[in-house]
């Protein structure tokens, strides 16, 4: 069978995406591959089409047992040989799927990493015919990356081991130049056939939010987004269980999911948001490496993340099956701080590493975290914010995310920027430097204690710039500091400091404009959406649901696993009555045509009629 073919069958997908065809031609040529694709751009497919052409076996290394059971479950929906080997076997199932294994059972065999040097896993790669090894979440090779796993790092050496070397193709979403040559060096692949496609997924909006009450806001948007599934995902464990327990008081049907509880309330409480039994996770960023769910509808971070790789992998959770789908960061102040505690006080794990390397990495996450507080105070784009992070050169405008929505004015803020700078330099004059508020409310002319106490309202600069919010002085601080018009240093109580170009600022009163909100910021979060999701028909679609539920109820496996919302979406446009037409459904292959045809088009059929 060809490619396509495969595609079709197999998987029920009319044509590749973007890609997809090169990365598998390159491994049907014998060519290593390197494959850089975003969250949900179906790298799996990547390596899952050529295991089914090529003869032999493909082993696919990947960190998560979660992602494995799923994959494997998927696959077996669609009629591939497939099956995993981790720690949650018991000895027995581990030797049975090994004995298979032998026995030529399987096209595509999941390892965890801590396999690979095992006695019995390497007598059996030893005599197999291993023609392909695939590194999925291939980042976790690299120490530069933001999950490093030293396990990882026994791959090439039992490539090394093997007879003959397998095409080795390797997989991530993450992007940065230094962790793409990390890889290929680590990995040691051969002259790689590397691809990156774009990082933008048009069908996620993006938007932030600085509310004065974060609970009070996420529960005005689960209020308004009731039946559909989401992730929220907090700092810390005790955030966690409080969100959690907050939502449930609520009435949402809500779990949870961090490293503070034991294996077996993690693996159940996931299975219940999987199986859709929860509409709502509430999590720390333990959840979610390799959970594919694909009806996820939004990401909530109730608090800042470390920094945009982590930010846009999470996110990218949401809308997997191309729907649109909503990634909201509630920002506050504090959520800075706390990041810059942790990584100042960060134990380092990897002893290898010399007391000036560990500095490095250090400054790297600053960097990182800056970058991600930008994203946070930026009144730009955001979507072009995080793709030039990602290296592209994105417009300026998406149109789909919450500063583009926002009614924005341009503002020439050219005095203001000479008020900001110049009092700046008065509390230089006086040996002192503090943070943005406490010098916005200088500027704003406050009179509250702290000032006082510090002789503040004796500044020269103090109020002149009465007639401006103190939120948008802070704006207006953020952009001059995202300019480098002044610095602000990064320490766990970052203060205000002239930098290299604010004496440009007073010397030649350049022009400055910026985006500032017409409206105060406090604007509720709703907005035009773009529309992805052509009207189907409600009812259809629910008993589309209902019969895909208990095909997936008595299968035990996840709803999505036998159809995606997105086929039964198709399903409702294009109304197949017959197996041929049934076939023309997104993500509807011969297996899947053959195990649930029938039902689906008699339910089609009967629902088409008249009633
Ligand atoms: P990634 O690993 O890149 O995050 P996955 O491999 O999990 O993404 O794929 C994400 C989703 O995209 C899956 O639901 C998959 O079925 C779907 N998908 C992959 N390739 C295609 C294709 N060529 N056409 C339609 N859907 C596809
Ligand atoms: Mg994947």
């Amino acid at each position: 069978m060809d490619k396509l073919n495969v595609l079709r069958t197999y998987f029920g997908h009319s044509n590749f995406r973007v890609g997809q065809s090169e990365l598998i031609d390159n491994i049907l040529l014998g060519r290593d591959v390197l494959g850089i694709m975003p969250t949900g751009a179906g790298k799996s497919l990547c390596y899952q089409v050529p295991a089914l052409i090529l003869d032999g076996l493909t082993l696919v290394v990947s960190p998560l047992i979660s992602l494995m059971k799923d994959q494997v479950n998927a696959l077996a929906q669609s009629g591939v040989k497939a099956a995993y080997i981790n720690s949650s076997l018991s000895a027995k199932e581990y030797f049975t799927v090994l004995q298979n294994a032998s026995n030529n059972q399987y096209k595509i065999l999941y390892v965890a990493p801590e396999r690979l040097d095992s006695k019995d896993f390497l007598e059996f790669a030893l005599t197999a015919e291993i023609k392909l090894v695939t590194v999925d979440e291939a980042h976790c090779v690299s120490q530069w990356g933001q999950d490093f796993r030293p396990s990882y790092l026994k791959i090439v050496d039992f490539i090394q081991q093997l007879p003959e070397r397998p095409i080795v193709s390797a997989f991530t979403a993450t992007a940065t130049t230094e962790v793409k040559k990390d890889i290929i060096k680590m990995l040691q692949l051969a002259k790689p056939y590397t691809i990156t496609t774009g990082f933008d997924r048009e069908n996620l909006s993006f938007t932030v939010l600085k509310p004065q009450d974060k609970f009070k806001q996420l529960l005005q948007f689960v209020r308004e987004n009731k039946d559909k599934s989401g992730i929220i995902y907090c700092s810390t464990r005790k955030v966690v269980e409080q969100v959690c327990d907050s939502l449930q008081a609520q009435g949402f049907l809500v779990t949870r999911y961090h490293a503070g509880l034991d294996d077996y309330e993690r693996q159940k409480n996931q299975e219940a948001f999987l199986y859709d039994r929860s509409t709502i996770m509430v999590a720390t960023n333990a959840f979610g490496m390799g959970i594919d769910k694909s009806n996820v509808s939004f990401v909530i971070h109730y608090n800042m993340p470390k920094d945009l790789e982590s930010y846009y992998q999470e996110a990218g959770r949401a809308g997997r099956d191309g729907e649109s789908a909503e990634c909201i960061l509630l920002y506050s102040g504090q959520d800075v701080r706390l990041n810059q505690f942790l990584i100042e006080n960060s134990q380092e794990v990897n002893e290898d590493l010399t007391e000036a390397e560990r500095e490095l990495l250090k400054e790297k996450d600053r960097q990182r975290l800056k970058e991600i507080t930008f994203y946070c105070t930026t009144s730009k784009c955001l979507r072009e914010y995080l793709l030039r992070y990602f290296g592209e050169k994105p417009p300026n405008y998406c149109g789909n995310c919450s500063n583009c929505n926002t009614q924005f004015q341009t503002v020439d803020i050219t005095i203001e920027a000479q008020k900001i700078v110049s009092c700046v330099y008065r509390i230089k004059e006086r040996n002192r430097s503090y943070g943005k508020t406490l010098v916005a409310e200088v500027l704003y002319g406050s009179k509250n204690k702290r000032i006082r106490s510090l002789g503040l309202d004796t500044l020269s600069t103090h109020g002149i710039m009465a007639d401006t919010s103190i939120t948008n002085i802070r704006t207006m601080i953020d952009f001059l500091v995202e300019n480098d018009y002044l610095e602000q240093t990064n320490d766990q109580f970052p203060v205000l400091k002239l930098s290299q170009r604010s004496q440009k600022i007073i010397r030649d009163k350049p022009t400055l404009t910026m985006k500032l909100p017409k409206e105060t910021p406090t604007a509720s979060i709703k907005k035009e959406k773009v529309v992805l999701n052509d009207n189907v028909d409600d009812h259809l679609f629910t008993r589309l649901k209902e019969l895909r539920n208990k095909f997936a109820t008595a299968a035990r496996v996840p709803a999505y696993i036998v159809f995606t919302d997105a086929s039964l979406r198709d399903m409702c446009r294009k109304m197949p009555q017959t197996r041929e037409e049934f076939l023309t459904v997104s993500g509807v292959g011969a297996i899947k045509a053959d195990r649930y045809g029938d039902a689906f088009t008699a339910l089609i059929r009967e629902e088409g009629n008249p009633r």
